[in-house]
């Protein structure tokens, strides 16, 4: 990134950014007023017909549905390209194939609208959103989705990682048993929200492993004995479901609980898809009121991958001096978020 702040005088009554995020299954198109109003978030998931996600068939839908969801974003923001004010892309991390399509898209517009392009974090953008959505000012995340499973919080300049999975992530967790499971998406429903519906209805705890390992935790073990448990009979699916929840959920607590009473924030913000789920929801409200901290949970529309949160962090890093020239706007697929300067952030 340069700083390149003259940049923001040179087109002073216009204060818009369009943000695109294409890092893994869905492609979508927000649009963030500089003032923090979000004024448009359209998106397009990839639902694959068999197996998990294919990285390449990812990129193509991203490729087919990219200008309809434009269109629907300018439409919903009530804006003509011409009213943008920079373009902002999810540069990283995530998979190579669908985040080159997404920079690709950015790299046109903001070169036939004559427009800086900002490269954006992912991670960084599911915390600003959910920060901007809840009024958090300084939380403790917990930072849980498809991809990602990480606690972070802010100290000297960056988000640091306070804990983390050592191999999958807990969204990856929940969609791969209910695949193997023989799952479907009912009603267009992500596998995480079915694996919640048949867990509510679980009652008894099938003994699975808990692995957490100093901050860190491991969950591809868990996995691989809910799927074992579930083949072998003599547990229901319901009870099976219940307690890979129960387990997985008491991990991510137990690792954001620690890094909560060694950091003594005051608050507590849960974002990424999986923080849609009310039984994480409750777990987490618990330990942050044992430690007298505010609760927060970004709300639904905001939780799963979305473009709206690439705008908002645009607008940050912008705003702040930072664009992503053309020429170092490539992507990075291993992009961890301790490694980008938050410059917006205050210490507090
Ligand atoms: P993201 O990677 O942020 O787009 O989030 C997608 C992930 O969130 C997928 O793994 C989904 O299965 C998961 N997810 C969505 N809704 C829920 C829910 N209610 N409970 C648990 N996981 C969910
Ligand atoms: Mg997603």
């Amino acid at each position: 990134m340069k700083q390149v702040s003259k940049l923001i005088a040179k087109k002073p009554d216009k204060r818009y950014c369009l943000g695109i995020e294409s890092t893994a299954d869905d492609f979508g198109i927000g649009v963030a007023k500089f003032n923090g109003e979000i004024l448009a978030n359209a998106r397009s998931g990839y639902i694959p017909e068999t197996g998990g996600i294919h990285p390449r068939e990812a990129a193509r839908h991203h490729a087919d549905v990219a200008d309809k969801v434009l269109g629907e974003a300018l439409a919903e923001a009530q804006l003509k390209p011409e009213d943008l004010s920079i373009v902002a892309f999810a540069q990283g991390p995530g998979l190579g194939p669908c985040l080159r399509t997404g920079a690709t898209v950015a790299r046109v517009l903001s070169s036939y609208l004559r427009i800086p392009l900002v490269g954006v974090n992912h991670s960084v953008g599911h915390i600003e959103i959910g920060k901007l959505k809840t009024g958090a000012q300084d939380p403790l995340t917990l930072y849980v989705s498809g991809g990602n499973t990480m606690v972070t919080a802010y100290a000297s300049g960056r988000y640091r990682v306070f804990g983390e999975t050592l191999d999958i992530a807990l969204g990856n967790c929940l969609d791969v048993f209910a695949r193997e499971a023989g799952l479907k998406h009912e009603k267009g429903l992500p596998f995480g929200a079915v694996v919640e519906q048949l867990a509510a209805k679980g009652k008894k705890l099938v003994p699975l492993p808990y692995l957490v390992k100093g901050m860190d935790l491991s969950l591809s073990g868990l996995l691989t004995a809910a799927n074992t448990a579930l083949q072998k009979g003599g547990h229901t699916l319901e009870d099976v479901c219940y307690s890979l929840q129960e387990n997985a959920f008491s991990m991510v607590t137990e690792v954001t609980e620690r890094a909560l009473a060694h950091t003594e924030k005051k608050e507590v913000l849960l974002t990424g898809g999986v923080a849609a789920n009310k039984r994480l929801q409750t777990m987490l409200g618990i330990i942050a009121e044992e430690h007298e901290a505010q609760f927060h949970v970004v709300p639904k529309e905001f939780a799963s991958d979305n473009g709206a949160m690439i705008a908002w962090t645009g607008v940050l890093a912008y705003t702040h001096g930072l664009v992503t020239p053309v020429e170092e706007s490539f992507v990075k697929l291993r992009w961890r978020v301790d490694k980008v300067d938050v410059p917006w952030v205050k210490q507090p």
